[in-house]
């Protein structure tokens, strides 16, 4: 028997919808064969790779030769970073974000250590940022300019478009790591222009350890993985069938379900933000809309982040104080840091992600235990 919890750390993970895991399990028991061999046991998993990046493509408004299947989140940024950094010698400059993922700032690092200069501009204090601070530092050797769609500790939509034209303007490419947006907001890459984005299925309730990378025909990038011809030759080695399948089984649920989704998660965020104002609680919530559909940064002047977390394990309940890649690190974020949040509520500061499956009951139970945690009687425990 499962011990009934109350998970509200979606931006680390999220469940695998029931459809998703049922339209895998032909792909893991019966129709094990292998893609790419030419027999006819293997049309089918064939056929069954093609619908699932035709899907995925329509979901995002691309070609489905755009799509290329990765292993997650983090490969597709390594390998726009370091694949676009690798395919021009000419243009060497990068330009990204003190907020982004790690997946992105490690990629950076490891492309200045080969001689690829990186800059990486500050966000404003709401979580942003803005066409003019790209302008500002944007030249013509400048090959890449990657910046998050959404980002992942305070939810902040970034102006992609805008940043996109900005960088097309100077003849440099646009990557966007979509890892929290995909599935969740309405990205169509035509409109938004970019040359390459990053998904992850884990994040809109598709399984684990696979993702895609978008390439916008044409895009000059070289190949993440050398091997066999799978992916064109791109990112050699056998396709996950089964997981790819449940990647576009979730995404197109979730892409059906945006408007609910949406509209079910701001009742709920407003519902928690409401309770704890009426419990005379002072807080702050980092980053100003437009924001991620229920993702809460909360700040408590004064307390620890990491020991509310704890108590709200205690009673049954997963929250996050930062990134869910850097959970067990007790230090104020790269991101906290970089939006310039004072240190008194950096320390003090929670994340609560919801997700489409939170009941209005899990809501009330949450804000109940964060209200109790936080009421000065307890907090002197
Ligand atoms: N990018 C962002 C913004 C993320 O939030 C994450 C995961 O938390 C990743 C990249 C990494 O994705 P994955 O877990 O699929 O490697």
């Amino acid at each position: 028997m499962v011990k009934r919890f109350i998970y509200a750390d979606n931006a680390a993970t999220t469940k695998l919808d029931d459809e998703a895991f049922e339209a895998m399990l032909p792909w893991l028991r019966d129709n094990y064969g292998n893609a790419s061999q030419p027999y006819s046991f293997s049309r089918e998993p064939k056929k069954a790779l093609a619908e699932a990046r035709a899907s995925i493509a329509a979901c995002i408004n691309a070609d489905p030769e755009e799509i290329f299947f990765t292993s997650g989140g983090t490969e597709s940024d390594n390998w726009a970073i370091k694949g676009s950094a690798l395919s021009d010698p000419d243009h060497r400059a990068t330009i990204t974000s003190a907020f982004e993922h790690h997946a992105v700032l490690r990629s950076c690092e490891a492309i200045e250590r080969l001689g690829y200069p990186v800059v990486y501009l500050q966000p404003t204090a709401d979580g942003y940022i803005t066409p003019e601070a790209l302008e500002s530092c944007i030249t013509n050797s400048t090959r890449l300019v990657s910046i998050m769609f959404a980002n992942n500790e305070i939810g902040s939509i970034q102006p992609i478009k805008e940043l996109c034209r900005v960088a097309h303007a100077h003849g440099s490419l646009f990557h966007t790591d979509a890892v929290q947006a995909i599935g969740h907001v309405r990205v169509d890459v035509k409109e938004l222009g970019v040359d390459m984005l990053s998904a992850s299925a884990h994040k809109f309730n598709g399984p684990k350890g696979i993702g895609f990378l978008y390439v916008r025909k044409g895009t000059k990038i070289v190949p993440y993985a050398d091997g066999g011809s799978q992916e064109r030759g791109f990112r050699a080695g056998t396709e996950n069938v089964a997981s790819i399948v449940g990647m576009a089984k979730a995404l197109k649920l979730n892409c059906e379900q945006i408007e609910t989704n949406h509209f079910h998660l701001t009742e709920c965020e407003n519902r928690i933000l409401e309770s704890i104002k009426k419990s005379g609680i002072h807080f702050i919530r980092n980053g100003k809309a437009p924001l991620l559909p229920g993702l809460l940064s909360l700040s408590f002047i004064g307390q620890d982040g990491e020991a509310i977390l704890h108590r709200m394990d205690l009673k049954g309940i997963c929250i996050s104080t930062g990134s869910a890649c850097n959970g067990e690190n007790t230090a104020i974020s790269h991101v906290l840091r970089a939006i310039k949040l004072n240190e008194k509520y950096a320390q003090g500061t929670i994340r609560i992600s919801l997700g489409k499956y939170n009941t209005r009951e899990d809501i009330d139970s949450l804000a109940t235990a964060l209200i109790s945690i936080l009421s000065p009687v307890n907090t002197q425990l």
